[in-house]
C-alpha cells in the first residue's frame, strides 16, 4: 500500500475535530467535508459527528518525516474505518511501530499536532490509539 503522506499535511489544519459531512438527500457520509455529495451531486450537506473509534485498515511508518515533524519519528500513519463507516487518515499513538496490525480497533484521542518555534502557535488535533482497555485485554 501506499499512502500519501504530504497530503496527510497538507490536510491536517481540517482535522481539528472529527466533524464530517451527512449528505441529507442521500445519507452519504464524507470526511474532511465536502461542499457537494460526490455520490448524488446534492448541496444539502449538513455537520456530521463522526465516530470516535474504528479499524486500521492499513499503515506505513514514517521515519523521514517533513520539517517540523522530525520529534514524532519514527511514527505511524494509518488509514482508520471509523465505525460509522468513514476512512480517515491519522497518526497512531501510543504503539510501537511493529504492533500495529490491520483490524486493530483504535480509538481517537485530541494531542498537540505541530508546535511553531517563531510564532509560538501549537495545533492541537486528533490522533487515534489502541483503546485503553484492549490493553487489559490482551492476554
Ligand atoms: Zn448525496
Amino acid at each position: 500500500m501506499s499512502l500519501s503522506v504530504p497530503r496527510y499535511w497538507r490536510e491536517i489544519r481540517y482535522r481539528y475535530r472529527l466533524i464530517g459531512e451527512r449528505c441529507t438527500r442521500c445519507g452519504g457520509l464524507y470526511y474532511p467535508r465536502r461542499a457537494i455529495c460526490p455520490r448524488c451531486g446534492s448541496r444539502e450537506l449538513e455537520e456530521y459527528q463522526l465516530s470516535d473509534r474504528g479499524r486500521i485498515v492499513s499503515w506505513t511508518v514514517i521515519r523521514n518525516p517533513p520539517k517540523d515533524y522530525e520529534r514524532f519519528a519514527p511514527y505511524v500513519v494509518a488509514l482508520v474505518e471509523l465505525e460509522d463507516g468513514v476512512k480517515i487518515l491519522s497518526q497512531i499513538v501510543d504503539v510501537e511501530p511493529e504492533e500495529v496490525k490491520a483490524g486493530m480497533r483504535v480509538e481517537a484521542t485530541f494531542r498537540k499536532i505541530r508546535e511553531d518555534g517563531t510564532s509560538g502557535i501549537i495545533e492541537y488535533g486528533y490522533k487515534f490509539r489502541p483503546p485503553i482497555e484492549s490493553k487489559q485485554d490482551l492476554s
